[in-house]
């Protein structure tokens, strides 16, 4: 049994991690300002003894003992993030100190929850994104709030490693989806689904051809566990995701069949910066953690839609 504190427990991914974590009998706590996380994502967990919320803001220091520490705090949709950019890097940066000096505290081994987005929009001689590829990101854009606090977490635990000796485990996360994420959350999945359900216009950002590989989120929890039960030494950067790579305009089409919707597609602008391609190659993760994805896009969402609807019954706004 370890003590584990999950930042972000609150939250999509952590919840699911909290929840894996109790399963094999660790004591967990979730640290959560429930910006984006919501209490009702882990309800369910607050009978268990071994289980503890606190809320807490990252961005303000906290002594808690551990043996691990899985850093998933940070808003991660683009309208979330960019709700209050500032504050956003203030959780990337001061937050990721934070945590950083508390592992340290206590020997603890430490994973960050890094992202795609440290690649920002890679030409087309970059694609897949492997591990080596440095990124194309705009530092004065939009995104760079997320993108570039990420590359400064990213810096900062390497910093604390070759500095301080602090163990730890770095993933880059593609996107994710899958229950529990929030209706009103803004990311692709979680609107598309919605919109079908409701017989809403299905809102394609551009004309569509931009691509992402999206990953179910039992598969995104086994990597990032396996990561951060890794040999000791091997620290990451290691991409976690689903190659399987698909428009958004196929993407779409998937949930109208999947939901049986007579919803129509529109096209509204294409946000900043939206990078153009997204998709991993994931040949570390199979060496280094015998990880690869098992859940394929039309088999998640299958599994993913009754919880939406579930949420829509339940009077969710998005
Ligand atoms: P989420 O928004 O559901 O969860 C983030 C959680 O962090 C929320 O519970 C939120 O309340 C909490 N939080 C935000 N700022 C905080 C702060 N300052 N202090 C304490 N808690 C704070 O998003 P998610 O999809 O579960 O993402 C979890 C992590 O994974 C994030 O770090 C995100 O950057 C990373 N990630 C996710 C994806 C994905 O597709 N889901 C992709 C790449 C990276
Ligand atoms: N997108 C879209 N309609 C939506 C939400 C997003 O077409 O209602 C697009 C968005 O422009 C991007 C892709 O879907 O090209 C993935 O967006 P998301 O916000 O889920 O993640 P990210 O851009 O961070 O990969």
């Amino acid at each position: 049994m370890k003590r584990i504190v999950v930042t972000g427990g609150a939250g999509f991914l952590g919840s699911h991690l909290c929840e894996r974590l109790l399963g094999e009998g660790n004591e967990v706590t979730a640290v959560d300002n429930l910006f984006t996380g919501r209490e009702a994502n882990i309800s369910h967990l607050m009978t268990n003894p071994k289980f503890k919320f606190v809320r807490h803001d990252i961005v303000d220091p906290i002594d808690i003992a551990a043996d691990e520490i899985y850093n998933l705090a940070c808003p991660a949709s683009p309208p979330h993030y960019q709700y209050d950019p500032i504050k956003t890097t203030k959780t990337c940066v001061i937050g990721v100190i934070n945590m950083l000096d508390l592992a340290a505290q206590n020997g603890a081994r430490i994973l960050q929850a890094s992202t795609s987005e440290v690649y920002g929009d890679p030409p087309a001689g970059e694609h897949p994104q492997k591990e080596s590829y440095r990124g194309n990101v705009n530092t004065i854009g939009i995104r760079a709030c997320y993108d570039e606090g990420k590359r400064v977490g990213e810096t900062l635990f390497f910093d604390y490693h070759r500095e301080r000796g602090v163990d730890i485990k770095v993933m880059r996360i593609f996107n994710t989806y899958g229950t529990r994420m929030d209706p009103a959350d803004g990311r692709v999945v979680s609107n598309f689904i919605v919109q079908a359900l409701r017989g809403e216009d299905i809102t394609v950002y551009g004309d569509g051809t931009q691509t992402r590989s999206f990953c179910y989120v039992s598969d995104m929890i086994d990597g990032m566990v396996r990561l951060m039960n890794s040999r000791e030494g091997f620290t990451g950067p290691v991409n976690i995701g689903n190659p399987g790579e698909f428009t958004i305009a196929e993407l779409a089409r998937k949930v109208i069949a999947v939901t049986g919707s007579r919803s129509k597609l529109i096209h509204l602008p294409l946000p900043q910066d939206d990078p153009l391609q997204r998709r991993p190659d994931i040949t570390l993760a199979g060496a280094e953690l015998g990880w690869s994805p098992r859940v394929q896009l039309d088999e998640g969402l299958a599994l993913t839609v009754p919880y939406f609807a579930r949420q829509i019954e339940l009077g969710a706004t998005a």
